[in-house]
């Protein structure tokens, strides 16, 4: 029995996690919770204590692989084209639909409702730029800011580069042997997904429930057949032009990873699946893979890039408030930044709105609006976030002249 079980394959394994997830969180309701807390719990803590090991090994492997400044400015400035490109695309799709379809228009949401507290430290452009810097590495490293650490590792890696001989190889190869064993034990934490998967869903349907959606369907309808066209028409059609790969193989070589983003709802949590699946499963090579997507993890999120437009301007037709075009264009390019600031970490994206609500002059308590569907649209804009890092991480395999992705590769 156990064996023919461990027979089935991972995305099989992780996909039955999900349905009987839904089905006991449905069924027992807060009974599932003593089942389900521990394994959720268990799972997620694995997966970050993954997560800063995993990004400093593969980062400076990353960067000393692609070799040499030239490369590297290359490979840098094709993963940002792509990176603002798609999470601009996204953006015109949110501001698209909900223009038309107008979820908020009339809404009856009791306005006086509860006012959120929300943190709206200083998240200018320059504040999340400056942020990026960490004062102290170990500091960065011992909390786990990504972004911190990320610049630290780019830069530790450019200048081993120029070390000579010896010095150079030794610590090249502890790096690529550091990252050998972290994808060893990203391997290990993997097998234990569809448990997790199962604990994390159970526990979300056990505790919100279906209530959230009488007042808010219609605005979470509107989110979710935006993400559903972006992820299903937009990307693949970029993946297709650009990258000369089929979607439908690329999305099964990738669906570990986007049912524990879908599950997890954390970006930086998924990074070790994203990248395992990437280069065994998909057979992207190791020295994009290790560049692309902790970047990408943490600053190329089209779902909440879409998202934050589309509750914002659904917060201002809730208010009665017409947005000019000018206040348009305002919300697309700030709700690219805040997608850029928001952390790969559940619900980041409803902290980081309050810089798009700024822009546009509208009050901060709007976000206490849409908080009730927000567990469950996180879950589907992080699915579309690790989907665009997986899909910018082959087309630019493919841009380096790497022909082995999707050849041939099952399991
Ligand atoms: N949870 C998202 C992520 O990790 C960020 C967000 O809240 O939008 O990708």
């Amino acid at each position: 029995m156990l064996k023919s079980l461990t027979k089935i394959n991972l995305t099989t394994q992780i996909f039955i996690g999900m349905a009987l997830g839904i089905a006991a969180g449905a069924l027992f309701g807060e009974g599932i919770l003593p089942l389900a807390n521990p394994l959720a719990d268990l799972f997620l803590r694995l997966l970050k204590m993954i997560i800063v090991p995993l990004i400093i090994t593969s980062i400076i492997s990353g960067v000393t692989g692609v070799g040499g400044a030239g490369s590297l400015g290359r490979m840098g400035i094709k993963t940002l084209a792509y990176y603002v490109t798609t999470s601009m695309l996204a953006i015109l799709t949110g501001q698209l639909l909900v223009n038309i379809i107008s979820p908020g228009v009339g809404a009856e949401l009791g306005l006086q409702s509860q006012p959120q507290a929300v943190d709206a430290s200083d998240q200018s452009l320059f504040g999340i730029l400056l942020r990026m810097i960490p004062v102290n590495p170990i500091e960065a490293m011992a909390e786990g800011q990504i972004l911190p650490i990320i610049f630290f590792c780019i830069l530790f890696g450019i200048f081993m580069i120029q070390l000579e001989g010896k010095k150079r190889e030794g610590l090249q190869n502890l790096f690529e042997a550091g990252f050998e064993v972290m994808m060893k034990l990203t391997g290990f934490v993997i097998a234990l997904a569809p448990l997790g998967v199962f604990g994390l869903i159970a526990r979300i349907v056990a505790t919100t429930g279906f209530e959230p959606f009488k007042s808010l369907g219609i605005y979470f309808i509107t989110v979710v057949a935006a993400l559903i066209i972006h992820a299903v028409i937009t990307l693949p059609l970029l993946l297709k032009l650009l990258g000369k790969l089929s979607a439908t193989k690329y999305v099964k070589a990738m669906s570990p990873a986007l049912m524990t983003a879908f599950s997890t709802s954390s970006s930086s949590a998924t990074l070790p699946l994203t990248l395992e699946c990437a280069e065994n499963r998909a057979g992207i090579s190791n020295r994009t893979t290790s560049f692309v997507m902790p970047l990408g993890a943490t600053i190329n999120m089209d779902g909440t890039a879409l998202y934050e437009c589309v509750a914002v301007i659904f917060i201002a037709q809730a208010y009665g408030i017409d947005l000019t075009m000018p206040q348009q264009a305002m919300v697309a390019i700030t709700a690219l930044l805040a997608s850029i600031g928001a952390a790969g970490i559940p619900m980041a994206g409803l902290v980081m709105m309050s810089i798009v609500l700024k822009a546009v002059g509208l009050p901060l308590e709007g976000i206490g609006l849409i908080l009730a569907v927000d567990r469950l649209l996180d879950m589907c804009r992080t699915t579309v976030n690790v989907w665009s890092d997986s899909c910018g991480t082959a087309i630019i395999g493919r841009s380096e002249g790497e022909t082995e992705i999707l050849q041939e590769r099952s399991e």
